[in-house]
């Protein structure tokens, strides 16, 4: 790693010189509420209530997984135990042959 500059490294999101432009512009407070200017696009705009119930707790943070990706390692395709094909099971087999 010798001879090696370390910021070459770090985004510049990091460096000294980023931080110090991001407040090189003035910044110019909002002020009272009274002195606004809001533009008739703006003020014709009416935020609505989410519809539907807000459900109680916690959201669930996991998705529900399909079957297959429940156990993927131990995953196996459904087989007939008639005809031994594999899609479908002895209850839905349409294997005229095998189907006594
Ligand atoms: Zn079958």
């Amino acid at each position: 790693m010798s001879g090696l500059d370390v910021y070459d490294y770090c985004s510049t999101y990091y460096r000294k010189e980023t931080m110090i432009s991001a407040y090189k512009e003035n910044v110019y407070p909002v002020g009272s509420k009274e002195n606004w200017e809001v533009p008739d696009s703006v003020k014709a705009l009416i935020v609505y209530p989410p519809e539907g119930r807000i459900r109680v707790g916690r959201p669930k943070k996991n998705r529900c997984k399909p079957h297959w990706e429940r156990n993927a390692k131990t995953f196996k395709p459904i087989k007939c135990s008639k005809c031994h094909q594999t899609g479908h099971n002895r209850r839905t087999c349409r294997n005229p042959m095998k189907n006594k």
